[in-house]
């Protein structure tokens, strides 16, 4: 079985889907390695490091000769088009973002495992590539917000006086929300978080952050939240209008899955914030939580700092690196055993994140194993 890391081609992006440590790992499972030269520079591994943990450089045919083909992002239609059918590829793909991805995806046969798919279950936990980057972008919007913010977080008792802490407010206290409050924390912020889900209260005040009770809560399929109705959101809006004057730095991290970010905080309400308040939102990606984000600018309205940062977790390519290159190595070891490739479909893991849909009429007996 040959294993592909590919060198990422999106603009920006510094991750890379494999270490040293997970090359090993792959190698002891009975793979070849190969990486594309370069790949890891970005999240600081050299190819030295790949060939001293027994990983080969990718030549001409390493694209149309690799069995398993692993990555960050989805690679453009064009490199897509240079694997061989039947080949697997495992990313985050999103591979309905754009019509022509999911054609070319489509088009190659590949065998399709876009991990932002898997099932959040317990044993999925070590291959939750969500809650891993979530957890590097929550981090970055924080220390982004510091660094915009005209203002010290912690308090200072200083022979000119005596500085109040920021307050600072988190927007949602899902994996991203949590670790912005305690990144905020640590930098010494009076901090709060509210969220929709009733039990983010007690995870928002055990980072050491009061929780802001907006008196609503809204759970969906799965333990996510569900879109807010609009007295649901009117009431949310009512309450946080009044709450935001006094707030100096605002974290958005809010989202509800397949859906675009929710707006939580108007135009309206930033003309009521503070002058030098500073809002970084991190859910530009999908829109963005307030009305004012341009997604990838950093704008000011009226002397309220609004940053829309994408990609957050390229910002700490290595350790977000390190981690994704286990959730996905761990991934991999459901269908890569002893130098072969086999795929469980009783394996729900492998069944729900397998896009589309895994083949029906393919019991595990029937599975080929390719290499
Ligand atoms: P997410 O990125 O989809 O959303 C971020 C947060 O925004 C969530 O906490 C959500 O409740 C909140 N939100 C949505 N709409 C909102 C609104 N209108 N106002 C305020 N907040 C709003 O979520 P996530 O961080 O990926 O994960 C959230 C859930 O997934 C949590 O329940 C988490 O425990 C669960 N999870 C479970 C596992 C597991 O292994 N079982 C692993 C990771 C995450």
């Amino acid at each position: 079985v040959e294993v592909l890391v590919l060198k990422e081609s999106a603009a920006g992006e510094r991750r890379v889907a494999a270490t040293p440590e997970t090359v090993r790992k792959l190698l002891a499972a009975g793979a070849r390695v190969r990486f594309e030269p370069g790949a890891g520079l970005g999240a600081g591994i050299p190819d030295q490091a790949y060939r001293d943990a027994g990983a080969e450089p990718a030549g001409a045919d390493a694209r149309s000769g690799a069995d398993v083909v692993l990555c960050v992002q989805a690679p453009p239609a064009e490199v897509l088009a240079a694997f061989k059918p039947g080949a697997v590829l495992v990313g985050i793909l999103q591979p309905e973002a754009e019509p022509a991805r999911a054609e070319a995806l489509r088009g190659r046969g590949l065998r399709v495992f876009p991990l932002e798919r898997l099932p959040r279950t317990t044993r999925a936990q070590a291959m939750d590539v969500l809650s891993s980057q979530a957890g590097m972008a929550g981090y970055k919007a924080m220390l982004i917000a510091a660094q915009l913010a005209p203002r010290f977080f912690p308090m200072l008792t200083t022979a000119a006086g005596t500085i109040r802490p920021s307050r600072v407010l988190v927007v949602g206290a899902g994996v991203a929300g949590l670790q912005a409050i305690a990144t905020a924390r640590r930098l010494g912020a009076q901090v709060e978080g509210f969220d929709v889900r009733p039990e983010t209260r007690e995870q928002v005040e055990s980072l050491g952050g009061r929780f802001l009770d907006l008196g609503v809560s809204a759970v969906g399929e799965g333990g996510y939240a569900r879109p807010l109705t609009d007295e649901e959101r009117a009431l949310q809006q009512q309450r946080l209008a009044e709450h935001l004057k006094g707030i100096d730095v605002v974290v958005c991290t809010a989202a509800v899955p397949g859906r675009p970010a929710p707006k939580i905080i108007s135009r309206g309400m930033v003309e009521g914030m503070k002058t030098g308040a500073v809002i970084v939102d991190l859910a530009a990606e999908t829109g963005g939580n307030c009305e004012l984000t341009v997604p990838g600018q950093t704008i000011g309205h009226g002397g309220v700092t609004i940053a829309g940062p994408l990609n957050l977790p390229s910002l700490g390519a290595v350790h977000a690196s390190e981690m994704y290159a286990r959730n996905v190595c761990n991934f991999v070891a459901l269908f890569l055993k002893d130098g072969t490739l086999s795929f469980d479909w009783n394996d729900e893991l492998l069944a729900r994140t397998c896009w589309p849909a895994p083949p029906a009429q393919e019991t595990p007996a029937a599975a080929p194993a390719a290499g």
